[in-house]
């Protein structure tokens, strides 16, 4: 059975400020309608290369994409590249990062802010460059797509919860405040997307240290959450995924041949 798939990759969003600031989130958890479990990001915890890990289950140690500053398009097959291969449409509402790992490098604002273009592995997309591009802004770009083109996998990626950790720390009231938020905006949508028989995961690249930065070991950096929503979920207690089998686990979820780790305990 295949199903329609929308990942939500809140940036640097660190797991105890997860589980305890996303109210609207827990309370799906506490209904029984969604799972928390906890993921260790691989390494280094810095966003572009996690992107790729997330979206092609490759470290980045594998994939070449060692840290933000190199820009190219990936050499691997992405979650977009699986479900282009079996006839599925993509989208994404999501940081430039992304449009230049599987669409176009480097990226032309020009060209590429808003693109429509159904031979990219990302079809459909609105991609923007300034790290305080309003969230709100950001789910509503998400949720037009949806709404134009229906598609089988979409990315929702917002990035105020980074900025504001960069800009104040782990231990701010910024950063919890912001990741209140998002799940506040979440909230208008969650509902809505599982009535249209999405399965919704909604994870983290990274966390956040204290020096208002990320890279290393520390748990806070490492940490992250992954809820996911959707009858297609087991919501076992026991599962144990990890961020490399994220990607191949929506594949499954999509039903699109691919040839990357899977967290089968995750599925019914
Ligand atoms: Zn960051």
């Amino acid at each position: 059975m295949s199903h329609k798939v929308i990942l939500v990759m809140l940036d640097g969003l660190n797991y105890q400020v997860a589980r305890h600031a996303l109210g609207h989130l827990q309370a799906f958890c506490a209904a029984g309608r969604a799972a928390l479990y906890k993921l260790e990001c691989e390494l280094p915890a810095l966003s572009r290369p996690l992107y790729e890990t997330i979206l092609t289950g490759i470290t980045p140690i594998d994939s070449g994409i060692v840290n933000n500053d190199v820009v190219r398009l990936s050499s691997g097959s992405s979650v977009f590249h699986y479900a282009r291969s079996a006839g599925l449409k993509t989208a994404a509402a999501a940081y430039h990062w992304i449009s230049e790992l599987y669409n176009r490098a480097p990226f032309d604002a020009g060209r590429d802010r808003h693109t429509s273009d159904a031979s990219l592995p990302i079809q459909y997309g609105h991609f923007y460059y300034a790290d305080h591009y309003p969230d709100s802004h950001l789910f509503a770009d998400a949720e037009s797509l949806r709404r134009v083109h229906q598609p089988d996998f979409l990315l929702v990626h917002p990035m105020n919860i980074d900025d504001a950790g960069h800009k104040h720390g782990l231990d701010s009231s910024q950063y919890r405040n912001s990741a209140r938020s998002a799940d506040v905006l979440l909230a208008n949508y969650l509902q809505r997307w599982l009535d249209d028989g999405y399965q919704i995961l909604v994870t983290a690249d990274h966390g956040m240290n204290n020096d208002r930065s990320h890279n290393g070991l520390l748990p806070e950096e490492r940490e992250v959450p992954l809820f996911v929503l959707g009858d297609a979920f087991s919501l076992s207690a026991n599962a144990q995924p990890s961020q490399l089998q994220l990607c191949g686990t929506i594949c499954e979820l999509l039903s699109a041949h691919h040839d990357k780790p899977v967290c089968r305990e995750l599925l019914k």
